[in-house]
């Protein structure tokens, strides 16, 4: 074979090459059509009988050198590809997402709009332990002006032989005493069988960290027409906790709240490892207001200030924090509740500092 043989068969290639790249790129450009027809019969674009049919089709005119194997190997990849394409073109935008809808959500709750611009506190004890103890609690929080009361009922523990909450009759507690103060309840729910029930006691319905992903919690929660604050799990990534608050939003619930809790990290000086850019990040990515819990994150108390002005320094809406008329006997958390007094001066701090920055 001389030297101009080579270059002949090389130049052949080069043209080959292009050929195949125009074909390719026309068979795509076919594959966006179908997938555009498909769209706009709700069909799905990934069609498993008919791509067998014309992997069979190939094969039967394979007259080789490639062998079926190959063949089928080479097109797979190219309907793949193709495919990608489609998913591309009609990757559906969240229905929690800032792409779908661009202006801020407002949570109408009790008068209290969550996601108005303002500054909104979610304050209480971790758990509902008596009547005497919501309503201390409840009674400082209303004269600091504080709309949201936050109590569990239903509590998650670590370990089945601690304090599980008073159940129902803990959600009784706090309508009440929300009744008597005007105040609106928040508390947590974590079987999708009491969400009913629960409904006619709380004004925001809380999914707590480790139900983030209980789907069938999530669905039941999006099936009622309550407020849900959701709080991201311990270990879940941003795009997970979004996706957990489309579980809510698809079965027809819009009024959710963002809560970023902390997440685990190998970190121990604090309980939890507060991820504080997730607030920016999921006020960009979705139109839904976001809270920062200051207690779970942190777990000290001493942190609770400055968490707290950070997180509104990053453009939260809102700020959760447990408060115990006497933290040292609290049946949860005694750690890192705030008694009334440091409760008062939290706030106070705080006042001063969303004023100075306003
Ligand atoms: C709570 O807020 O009462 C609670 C249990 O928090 P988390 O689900 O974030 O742990
Ligand atoms: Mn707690």
């Amino acid at each position: 074979m001389s030297h101009n043989d080579l270059e002949q068969l090389r130049t052949q290639l080069d043209n080959i090459n292009l050929q195949l790249l125009e074909l390719i790129n026309k068979r795509a450009e076919t594959v966006q059509q179908i997938g555009q027809i498909k769209y706009k019969q709700g069909m799905k674009v990934f069609d498993p009988i008919r791509e067998r049919e014309m992997l069979n089709q190939l094969v039967e005119h394979n007259n080789g050198p490639f062998d079926n194997k190959t063949i089928e190997h080479l097109f797979k990849e190219i309907f793949k590809a193709c495919l990608e394409l489609q998913e591309v073109d009609h990757r559906k935008a969240l229905l929690v997402s800032r792409k779908k809808k661009p202006e801020d959500t407002i949570i109408d709750i009790k008068g209290e709009k969550i996601g108005n611009g303002k500054t909104h506190f979610v304050m209480g004890p971790c758990a509902v332990e008596s009547y005497e103890q919501v309503a201390e609690v409840a009674k400082a929080v209303k004269q600091k002006g504080i709309k949201l009361l936050r109590g569990g009922a239903f509590k998650p523990r670590t370990s089945p032989y601690d304090f599980q909450g008073l159940g129902l009759e803990g959600l009784q507690i706090l309508r009440q005493i929300a009744d008597e103060y005007d105040l609106a309840v928040v508390s947590e729910i974590v079987n999708p069988a009491h969400i009913e029930n629960a409904i006619e006691y709380v004004d925001v319905i809380q999914i707590g960290a480790r139900n983030m992903q209980n789907f069938e919690l999530l669905k039941a929660a999006g099936d009622v027409d309550k407020p849900v604050l959701l709080k991201r799990g311990l270990s879940a990534t941003i795009s997970e906790f979004i996706n957990a608050a489309e579980y809510i939003f698809s079965r027809g619930n819009g009024n959710i709240i963002l809560c970023e809790r902390g997440i685990r990290t190998y970190e121990k000086a604090t309980r939890n490892t507060l991820d504080i850019s997730a607030v920016p990040i999921l006020k960009q990515e979705t139109h839904l207001p976001v809270m920062v819990d200051v207690t779970h994150s942190t777990g000290r108390r001493d942190l609770l200030v400055p968490m707290a002005k950070a997180a509104l320094a990053v453009g939260a809406d809102g700020v959760m924090a447990e408060v115990h008329p006497d933290p040292a006997v609290a049946l949860s958390d005694s750690a890192q509740q705030m008694d009334i007094q440091t409760f008062n001066d939290f706030m106070d701090e705080l006042d001063r500092y969303v004023i100075s920055h306003s």
